[in-house]
């Protein structure tokens, strides 16, 4: 079912005891079938993933079924490209459903077959008026609602009325055909749903075939049933459409071992970011990110591009769980789990952001010396590799101070530094440019500090990167930061599009990259030593986008949280 091993393994959570339970008594005979229904009207964020990791790892842990069913019940917004697309992000995140994916549009048939025997048993009818006079008539909490005209319509005439409704006699909005349950129900939800719809609207599936739509109320149960489904789980805002998802399924005597019923979990938010299709797809439409796939967006195709692992989310997903109270996790969780990994696994590069040249006046002319560096600490059988050092050099233009401030042990004149896999060079003199800026250091080097250390014991307070510049390449670099630079998107105005971080990415053309960096794999992640992950772009030649920096926020968020 899936093809990889579970990050960590399954915590026990109301829903595992719930199929526990489920399975002493038999419920289900022992079956477990889950299912994932997204919409195809835009790609997969990090909320799906949660749902996805979870009720794959359902299945996984049960010996059950998973399925992928496209729930395209709206011709308007779907499409293709989304069904593609969704699919692989979910075998990206590295799970497989148990069957081709499942579309409720193959069950159209079906479910308007059953909308007739509604009709037939007195329990559903055509309603002639508009969606605002259904709406107002709904009533509130403290207000019943009102009973429509046409509800006492025969069975006959709700029969040919909604057969005309499928033949297409009626424009878009004209009738709708209603459940009829009870418009005094405290539940608002069962003051007698609309099921169908008319949308004279070209479906991507099934074309002209259909001017009715159903409503996902009278689609998902429905679908679920007609799948096998046993656990059908959706996120808390459906807690008040589970009577109406079981009344569905009444009228239709589904046998209780086929039976679904649903129970509802905590979406996932996080801070500074917004997990709605719907605030997604105006990013994209507004053109204040470059599409699905910006590596700034919550997208799993945009984590994907920005570097970070499926393992990694998957196991953020195991880690937080599932629970039944609405609650915001911090971002910087997510990406300890990022960081965590990418430590294990990512090579360490050397690359200059801000480059200022350096050239060792005492280095023998024309000389390259080969200096061999570790690929990654954390993995002794990622070896080393040899890296070109010559007299002139770039480092990072923040790793020299004309005049240091108080604890600030880096480059200054004549002072003396360590150069990782390098020497110890002390700087002689600074070349600055008619404006006045630093455009080149002088500095000497110690031969006899080829090991790393001084033979004669002198310590240096501070080790930093380089690249010959001779030897490097130039490349580009994409910073990112947050999206939205409030903790809450749109807590001020209602609209995070309000909170939007204008600045959220920073170009950097002329980065110096180690030779090494050129033969980087698409969709690899590399440490630049001291700087933090950055992904290797599949498209763009030597285009990196900074997945992650090194320093472990979380654990700052944890020390300030526990005080
Ligand atoms: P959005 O709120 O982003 O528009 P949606 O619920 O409309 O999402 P669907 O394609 O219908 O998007 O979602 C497919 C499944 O993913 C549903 O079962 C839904 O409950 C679940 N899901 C969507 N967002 C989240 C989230 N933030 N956390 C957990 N599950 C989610
Ligand atoms: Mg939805």
């Amino acid at each position: 079912m899936t093809t990889s091993e579970p990050a960590v393994p399954p915590r026990s959570d109301f829903i595992r005891d719930l199929i526990d339970a489920d399975n002493r008594s038999g419920r289900f005979e022992g079956r477990v079938q889950t299912r994932f229904p997204p919409e195809p009207n835009g790609f997969l964020h990090i909320g799906h993933a949660k749902s996805i990791c979870l009720n794959f790892e359902l299945a996984r842990q049960y010996g059950g079924a998973v399925n992928l069913r496209f729930d395209d019940t709206n011709p308007t917004t779907e499409d293709m490209a989304f069904v593609r697309g969704i699919e692989g992000d979910i075998e990206w995140l590295g799970y497989t459903p148990s069957n081709p994916p499942y579309f409720a549009s193959d069950y159209f048939e079906q479910l308007y077959e059953w909308a007739q025997l509604l009709i037939r048993k007195g329990k559903a009818y055509v309603d002639d008026q508009d969606a605002e006079t259904i709406s107002a008539q709904r009533g509130g909490f403290t207000a019943p609602g009102v009973d429509s005209p046409y509800r006492s319509r025969s069975v006959e005439e709700n029969h040919e009325l909604f057969a005309a409704m499928r033949a297409g006699a009626f424009p878009d909005g004209s009738r709708v055909l209603r459940a009829k349950i009870d418009m005094n129900h405290e539940n608002m939800q069962m003051r007698d749903p609309v099921l169908y719809r008319i949308r004279h609207a070209h479906h991507f599936r099934t074309g002209d075939d259909w001017v009715i739509y159903p409503t996902y109320d009278w689609a998902h149960g429905q679908s679920d049933a007609i799948e096998g489904v046993t656990h059908s789980i959706c996120t808390l805002e459906f807690d008040s459409h589970r009577p109406l998802y079981d009344w569905c399924l009444d009228q239709l005597e589904i046998p209780g071992h086929r039976r679904p019923y649903q129970t509802e979990f905590a979406r996932l938010n996080l801070t500074y970011t917004v997990l709605s299709k719907r605030k997604l797809i105006q990013l994209v439409d507004h053109g204040l990110v470059e599409g699905w796939d910006d590596p700034r967006m919550p997208t799993l195709r945009g984590m994907r591009r920005r570097g970070y692992p499926a393992s990694a989310i998957r196991a953020f997903c195991a880690h937080i769980g599932v629970a039944k109270m609405n609650g915001t996790h911090e971002i910087e969780l997510l990406e300890s789990f990022v960081r965590t990994e990418l430590n294990r696994t990512a090579l360490r590069r050397s690359a200059v952001l801000h480059p200022l040249k350096v050239v060792i006046t005492n280095w023998p002319d024309g000389l390259v010396e080969m200096r061999e560096a570790v690929n990654n600490p954390e993995d002794e059988t990622a070896g080393v590799r040899d890296v070109p050092f010559s007299g002139t050099l770039y480092i990072e233009r923040d790793d020299f101070m004309e005049v240091p401030e108080p604890k600030y042990f880096r480059l200054a004149p004549g002072r003396e530094v360590r150069l990782r896999y390098g020497y110890f060079i002390t700087c002689t003199d600074v070349v600055k440019d008619d404006a006045g800026e630093v455009v080149e250091l002088r500095c000497t080097y110690d031969p006899a500090t080829g090991g790393g250390q001084a033979p004669d014991g002198r310590k240096v307070r501070a080790t930093i990167h380089w690249v010959s510049a001779d030897h490097c390449v130039d490349g580009t670099v994409a910073l990112y930061d947050r999206l939205f630079d409030a903790e809450f998107p749109g807590e001020r105005t209602g609209d995070p599009l309000d909170d939007f971080n204008g600045g959220s990415r920073e170009l950097l053309l002329g980065v110096k990259l180690e030779p090494a960096l050129v033969d980087e794999a698409p969709a690899s992640v590399v440490q630049f030593e001291r700087l933090g992950y950055f992904a290797v772009d599949g498209a763009a030649p030597l285009l990196f986008h900074r997945t992650v920096g090194l320093r472990d926020e979380w654990a700052n968020i944890q020390k300030r949280q526990s005080r």
